[in-house]
């Protein structure tokens, strides 16, 4: 086994929902929804007054309002969380020099050899928790424990404004009881599969052997009997190590017509949206190259509002860059490029940014992505106009 590591999994606590009681004092202590309030619309986020009628997010806000039909319906304010979120990362990078973003209220940070410097590491949850608490006016739960997985899995033992610590020697007592569904990556499919065989808790999933569970699971069994056990070795992987994915294309000859150049183009974005996808990644930025004849280069980037993995919003930025460019100073082209930079991995709260044209775009990539995987890139050409 590797050095001893210290690792902080941070979640705000019903981000969206607090923000908003924080932000109108009338909300606090009241059933609050964040969501659209639509036919279709889709719970953000819900206040823990609202979960004690059942309420919670990515539920559709029809069954939250049956549930809790006096709950108070907010839209969602993006703009605000984020900046929300951009002050509560500040403080994170002030306690470690390496922080995961897992979505926009919740980061591991690892603490290893940190405690020298800042001390034992619960004081330092605390401290964090409490510069939190005074700078955001939020809470925060935070588990502490020597990899990943386990503490993910504390944190969210005691919410809210939990702080759980656990130490190598509390994995037997604390695992064997718990559901599979705990275990990263164990969806809904794999339970399923399980529970059919009799393995409902990790307990369960422990007394398999690796054999048998192989046939269940394929080559995910070693890594789930690893964790069955407490066993986790992924580092946490710091924001700013993430490069960039692109993609760039020489001509054999300078390209002067545009259409051309952006028929390109939205290939090369549909594959560094397939590359993020493939990694879990979503980006914020993108950037163009444009290498002209003489060779001379020049680049153009953008920011996105919300970081994303989707082609349709990578085309977007793509196009909009290369349209103002050629509307402005067309030259013939020797070389395009594309890049997405400012990568983080996508948490699972990130799929709560949904609105239901982003699902169906989901929806788009994740079978195209299928079908290439299966067939290659040429089997797949889709229209430009993604909307
Ligand atoms: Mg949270």
């Amino acid at each position: 086994m590797q050095a001893t590591r210290t690792i902080f999994h941070v979640d705000m606590d019903a981000f969206f929902a607090s923000i908003e009681q924080l932000d109108d004092p009338s909300l606090r202590g009241k059933p609050v929804l964040v969501g659209y309030d639509g036919p279709r619309g889709v719970v953000a986020a819900a206040s823990y007054e609202a979960r004690a009628f059942d309420c919670h997010s990515a539920q559709p806000m029809s069954i939250a309002k049956r549930r809790c039909p006096h709950a108070v319906i907010v839209p969602v304010r993006f703009e605000r969380y984020r900046e929300v979120s951009q002050r509560m990362f500040a403080i994170f990078d002030e306690f470690s020099p390496v922080v995961e973003p897992l979505s926009v209220d919740e980061a591991f940070l690892d603490l290893t050899g940190g405690e020298k410097l800042l001390g034992k590491a619960e004081a330092v949850a605390m401290k964090l928790k409490a510069r939190a608490r005074a700078e955001l006016g939020l809470t925060a739960s935070i588990g502490v424990a020597p990899n990943k997985f386990l503490a993910k899995l504390a944190s969210d033992l005691r919410k809210p404004d939990g702080l759980v610590v656990v130490r190598a020697g509390d994995v037997d007592a604390l695992l064997p009881p718990l559901p599979v569904t705990k275990l990263w990556g164990v969806g809904p499919a794999t339970a399923e599969r399980l529970r059919l065989v009799g393995v409902r808790t990790i307990g369960d999933l422990r007394k398999r052997s690796l054999d048998v569970l192989n046939k269940l699971v394929g080559g995910d069994a070693d890594r789930l009997l690893r964790l069955a056990h407490g066993l986790d070795d992924r580092p946490v992987v710091c924001d700013r190590e993430a490069k960039s994915i692109g993609q760039e294309q020489t001509f054999g000859v300078d390209v002067s017509a545009p259409d051309e150049i952006r028929r390109v183009l939205f290939e090369q974005v549909e594959q560094v949206g397939r590359r993020l996808r493939k990694h879990a990644l979503s980006a914020r930025c993108v950037s163009l190259k444009i290498r002209y004849g003489d060779f001379e280069t020049i680049s153009r980037s953008t920011t996105l509002k919300e970081a994303t993995s989707g082609t349709a919003g990578l085309w977007a930025a793509a196009c909009g860059l290369f349209d103002a460019w050629a509307g402005q100073s067309f030259r013939p082209v020797r070389l395009i490029g594309v890049s997405a930079a400012q990568l983080s991995s996508h948490g699972a709260q990130m799929s709560l940014f949904v609105n239901p044209a982003d699902e169906k775009q989901k929806r788009v990539d994740a079978v195209a992505d299928r079908i290439t995987a299966k067939f290659g890139a040429s089997a797949i050409r889709r229209g430009r106009g993604l909307s």
